[in-house]
Formats: C-alpha cells, sequence, structure tokens
C-alpha cells in the first residue's frame, strides 16, 4: 500500500537529553487526534541493544510491553497512554535491530555482492521501518521520535535518513527539534545559543528544522522567540515555548495554548478546521487537580532510585485516582530495607501496598515481609508478577506452613517450588526476547473482586515472566484461603490470586500496568485504589 496519504512527523532533540521529547510528541498527537486524524507515534533507539528487554531498569527505567509481545521503550507507554490506542513491534526500532536485520539478509546473499554500508544500506532499512506505519494505510500522521540528541554518534544515521525522507517527492514531512533554553540566574538571562548551535548542528548533516520546541523554566519573550527564529532559519510562528507543567497531563492543553498542532498542519500545508476536541482530557486534569480525600499507597520495588522503573505503575494510579476523585501520595520503599522486624513500623501509616514487579533475588524477601504485613493487618494489597509470586510464597510459608516454600527463580533446589519455570521455558538459554510476552487472554472466576472489576469473564493482559504459580500446590492454596480467581484458558496457569477474609488482596501474574490510559483507568487500579480510600475512612 502506498503512504501517499500519510504525513510523517519527525521529532528530535538537542543540547541535553530528558527534555520530554516522548511528552511532546504524545501531546501533539493526542491534539492531531482530537482534531479527528488518526495518528501513531514510533520510537527510534540509537543504542546497539536489539530491544530494551535485557537492560537493567537503572539503565533507562522501566520496560514496556505491547500486546503483541514487543520490549521496548518506556515512550511507547505514553504514547498510549495519550492516545488510548495500542502501539506494536513495529513502533520502536533499535540499531541493533536495524543491523541485525542488515546482517541477516548479508548473509542470505540478498545484496548480491554488494558491499554493505550504513549508506544505503543502514539508512534504507530505517526508512523502511519509519514508512512501515504509514503503509499500513491506518494512519493519517506518524510521528517519528529520533532518541539521543543531536550530535551523537550514534544518531548520525537516523539524521541521515530523515534528511533523505525530506527530500523524497513522495514523502510529506517535518521535522520539529526540540531544544533547551537555560536561564542563568547570575545575569537573570535566557540564553539561546546552545539552540542555535543545536540547530546548526542538525544543518550541518543536511536538515533543516521546521518547528523548533524551546524547554524553559521561565517564559520566554517574544523578542527572544524572534531572535532565535531570525538565527535559526524558522518562521516567528514556528518558535514554540515548552513551558515546566505541572502534570505531563497539561502539555497537551500548553502546546495547544502555544499552537504547535496548528503550526504542524500549516507547515504540512493541511487545512486548519475546527478546534480540537479535548473536553474529556480536561476533565480528566480537572478531577486530579480537585480530589477529595487523599490516600496513601507504599510501592515496594528494588529499583526506586530511579523512579521511571516503575512508570506505567505509577501513571496507572495517577488515572485511576483521578477517575475516583482521589489524590494517591506514593510512598516509593526500597524493598531491600524491610525486614521482619522493622515492616510494621515502615508500613503503617499506609492504606494500600503495592508489591511491584522484579526480577533477582535483591530485595525480595523484604517484598515477602511487606505481603504478610498487608495480608495479615487487612490492608489493601495489589502484587504485580514478582509482586504476585510474592504473595503466593507468603501464604505457603506462614498460612500453609511450608517454611522453605520458594519461587526456583531464586532458590532452585527448593522442596517447596509453589513458584516454579514455565514448562515452555525449560529449554530456553538465550535471555533476550524469550519470556512469556505480550497479551494472553485470562478467565475470572464468579464471586472474585476481579470478575467485578472487569465487569466481564474474559479478559486479555500483557505478561512478562519466566515463572509460573505452580499448580501442584493449586488445592493446598484454595482450601486455606487464596483462590485463583484468574486462569489462562489454554495453559490452565494460574494468573490471578486473591485472598478471602480480607478487604482487598489481589495478586496478578500479568502487568495491568501497561494498558491503563487517562480516558480509560484500568479497573483494577482503579478499585485498589478505592480500596484504599474505603479502608481509611
Ligand atoms: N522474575 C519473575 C519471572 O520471571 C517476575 C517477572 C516480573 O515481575 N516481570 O517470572
Amino acid at each position: 500500500m502506498p503512504d501517499s496519504k500519510t504525513k510523517y512527523i519527525f521529532v528530535t532533540g538537542g543540547v541535553t537529553s530528558s527534555l520530554g521529547k516522548g511528552i511532546i510528541s504524545a501531546s501533539l498527537a493526542k491534539l492531531l487526534q482530537a482534531r479527528g486524524f488518526s495518528v501513531t507515534i514510533q520510537k527510534l533507539d540509537p543504542y546497539i541493544n536489539v530491544d530494551p528487554g535485557t537492560l537493567n531498569p537503572y539503565e533507562h527505567g522501566e520496560c514496556f510491553v505491547t500486546d503483541d509481545g514487543a520490549e521496548t521503550d518506556l515512550d511507547l507507554g505514553h504514547y498510549e497512554r495519550f492516545l488510548d490506542s495500542k502501539t506494536s513491534q513495529a513502533n520502536n526500532v533499535t540499531t541493533g535491530r536495524i543491523y541485525q536485520h542488515v546482517i541477516n539478509k548479508e548473509r542470505e546473499g540478498a545484496y548480491l555482492g554488494k558491499t554493505v554500508q550504513v549508506i544505503p544500506h543502514i539508512t534504507d532499512e530505517i526508512k523502511r521501518r519509519i514508512r512501515i506505519l504509514g503503509k499500513t494505510g491506518d494512519y493519517d500522521f506518524v510521528i517519528t521520535e529520533i532518541g539521543g540528541t543531536v550530535g551523537d554518534i550514534e544518531s548520525l544515521p537516523y539524521i541521515e535518513a530523515v534528511r533523505q525522507l525530506k527530500w523524497d517527492p513522495e514523502v510529506n514531512c517535518i521535522v520539529i527539534h526540540l531544544t533547551l533554553v537555560p536561564y542563568l540566574s547570575t545575569s537573570g538571562e535566557l540564553k539561546t545559543k546552545p539552540t542555535q548551535h543545536s540547530v546548526k548542528q542538525l544543518q550541518e548533516s543536511g536538515v533543516q528544522a521546521d518547528i523548533l520546541v524551546l524547554r524553559t523554566e521561565h517564559s520566554i519573550p517574544d523578542d527572544v522567540k524572534r531572535k532565535v527564529a531570525l538565527f535559526c532559519n524558522i518562521s516567528p510562528d514556528a518558535v514554540i515555548e515548552s513551558a515546566n507543567a505541572e502534570t505531563i497531563y497539561e502539555v497537551p492543553l500548553l502546546m495547544q495554548a502555544e499552537k504547535l498542532d496548528q503550526v504542524v498542519l500549516k507547515k504540512l500545508g493541511m487545512e486548519i478546521n475546527a478546534d480540537p476536541e479535548i473536553n474529556e482530557w480536561k476533565a480528566f486534569l480537572k478531577r486530579f487537580k480537585n480530589p477529595k480525600r487523599t490516600v496513601h499507597i507504599g510501592l515496594i520495588g528494588k529499583y526506586i532510585e530511579l523512579k521511571d522503573s516503575y512508570i506505567s505503575i505509577h501513571e496507572s494510579i495517577i488515572h485511576a485516582g483521578a477517575k475516583g476523585e482521589t489524590e494517591v501520595k506514593i510512598d516509593w520503599i526500597h524493598s531491600e530495607s524491610l525486614k521482619e522486624e522493622n515492616v510494621a513500623e515502615k508500613l503503617k501509616n499506609l492504606d494500600g501496598i503495592l508489591v511491584a514487579p522484579g526480577f533477582g533475588e535483591r530485595g525480595i524477601e523484604g517484598k515477602i515481609a511487606a505481603v504478610k504485613y498487608a495480608r495479615e493487618n487487612k490492608v489493601p494489597f495489589m502484587g504485580i508478577c514478582l509482586g504476585m509470586q510474592c504473595a503466593v510464597i507468603e501464604f505457603g510459608r506462614n498460612v500453609l506452613g511450608l517454611k522453605d516454600a520458594h519461587t526456583t527463580e531464586i532458590n532452585k533446589d527448593t522442596k517447596n517450588p509453589v513458584i516454579f519455570l514455565m514448562e515452555e521455558q525449560k529449554t530456553i538459554t538465550d535471555k533476550g526476547g524469550t519470556m512469556r510476552l505480550g497479551a494472553y487472554e485470562c478467565r475470572l472466576s464468579e464471586n472474585s473482586i476481579a470478575k467485578r472489576a472487569y465487569g466481564k469473564e474474559l479478559i486479555t493482559e500483557r505478561h512478562r515472566h519466566r515463572f509460573e504459580f505452580n499448580n501442584k500446590y493449586l488445592k493446598d492454596y484454595e482450601s486455606n484461603g487464596m483462590k485463583a480467581t484468574g486462569v489462562n484458558p489454554e495453559g490452565g496457569m494460574v494468573e490471578i490470586v486473591e485472598v478471602e477474609d480480607h478487604p482487598w488482596f489481589v495478586g496478578v501474574q500479568f502487568h495491568p500496568e501497561y494498558s491503563s490510559t487517562v480516558l480509560n483507568p484500568h479497573p483494577l487500579f482503579v478499585e485498589f485504589v478505592a480500596a484504599t480510600a474505603k479502608s481509611k475512612s
């Protein structure tokens, strides 16, 4: 299918990293979507890992998972949360994946004896990946965020691909360049030189930005904007200010006020129709900013030094809180700091406890201690993936009396492997992309918290794990009060456990946090937050 109907918008970054290209891309996408266009966002990551699945969260934060089982950059989570639509394998591409594809083709002999080079072979493959989404015919706009900072060696092939696409008569595209305008408090001035240099750097690679988005902590006066426009070959209306926002969800409104969407349409030669329709979004923000109550939820994890490691959980809690007009204060608690002896003291002020996903031994006993505290003290509890597995281990040890109950991920030789390696994982040796990944069905039991929350029997949720509940123990668990209330219809894997005689105790093997969006908060998070508010009152 040709992609002539699709317009491409590239988003590059200059001066520093962490300027929020992902949020600007998602905000622009939201505004275009609110004008009735279909939009998707893609992230190109210049690192050599084939995907971020093998990365430690301290490196790049959370690994997001799509329905079709791609392990991706966390920005895809923002895209889904803003647009309320799903991304897929095609929405995240790394240099590693590009090279892997080209090298495989070379081994197959597909280049017919040619020398395989960065230009044209790597750049052709980058361009192909960019246009895959346009060629589906599903989108009016494909926004492609280019990771890294202009000037990085790794980014060069991507910038070159953008340069080529800008000159391709078949492709209608523009470039938005995001930079930082720092404020020097000693002289009381906003400085535009880094922006000028960064735009020049882009020009050296043959790419002229069409729109500049200036990240700033202070409002930028018009004369400074005009100066930037003049020095950077940009029309004055296309210099957009992006001030710090109270919440990321305000950025679409800030960008609308700055007319980013209108400038984009104008640059692409499109008509500017009526204003975008974002009332539901505004209603969400209103609820978020005017809560009727406050609750405290403890998030127990081992990567809490880098909050991005749990970004989807954090955002899901925000969505659910706004839905219930509840301000949720998150207490970030390091699982390594929790011991049987101090857990009551450390968790005593919480209205809810969430034990996070994770891998490996570090901090696991702290997580198990937190589960025990939540179960015994009837504090609303949600366990996600490893958090659910910890709930199963705790129940085995302290209710069933299986003192050495454990997951074989940590204790291979335990006599009571209540969590163990899934059958299909047993022969796998490679680490990358080999977990149980992506969306699987789950059937919910009548009279369960889960069934009441979802309001239906068959659900689909995303997974990312190797280990699972050992069904050999299921009867014992159920007769003692921990029920499997969600089961995979094909394989019989336990996907949800709930504890009876407890106000709200739910452990899920899947990741509900990957599918909560601003306009569709996830029902389990909504009910969890509601339970915390109830237990407080
Ligand atoms: N380490 C566990 C497993 O592989 C849990 C994974 C997770 O929490 N995402 O099964």
